[in-house]
């Protein structure tokens, strides 16, 4: 069988259909006044959320600005490193570069003192363990690794203190 001139054909003249074509892309961001902050602070070793001044609701990483609000957010919040899963998802597919093989779990975590979550890796237990309402505590890279990104965090674990009501998650700011 004869394929169609306008396709590109194997020595066999099978129709290819499909291609895969990597690409990628380094991007340089100006991360702004409170980024730029959050981060000086996560070199440190500290997690330090902004509060907005008119709904009180801390946000980490901080924007600069409350998004329910539209105001400027000025007010520095230091946060412990515990937090509670509001959500979570197992991980099958593996990604490009990351040293962590599947399965693993990505959650939505909010740590205490903030209201809204952010994403992390939760370890330390099987997959199977985690649930929402779980508390886990940031496990810290050796400080001579620390840089200006989350990953100085290597991921959350388990702690042993009861769960959180699903319905003071995020509330107990
Ligand atoms: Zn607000």
């Amino acid at each position: 069988m004869n394929a169609p001139n306008d396709q590109a054909t194997t020595g066999q003249d099978a129709p290819i259909t499909m291609m895969e074509a990597p690409l990628y892309l380094n991007y340089n961001f100006t991360a702004g006044r409170a980024t730029e902050r959050f981060l000086n602070q996560l070199k440190q070793g500290r997690l330090v959320g902004q509060r907005c001044p008119k709904c009180r609701n801390v946000y980490v990483p901080p924007r600069g600005s409350c998004a329910r609000c539209g105001v400027a957010t000025e007010e520095e919040v230091p946060l412990g490193d515990k937090a509670t899963v509001e959500s979570y998802t197992v991980v099958h597919i593996p990604i490009p570069g990351n040293p962590i093989k599947p399965p693993f779990v990505v959650a939505n975590l909010v740590i205490d003192g903030a209201n809204i979550s952010c994403l992390h890796l939760v370890s330390g237990c099987s997959n199977e363990e985690v649930r929402i309402g779980m508390r886990v505590r940031a496990v810290w890279k050796d400080a001579s690794e620390w840089g200006y990104g989350m990953d100085n965090i290597s991921y959350f674990e388990p702690l042993d203190e009861p769960d959180m009501p699903h319905d003071q998650i995020g509330r107990m700011a």
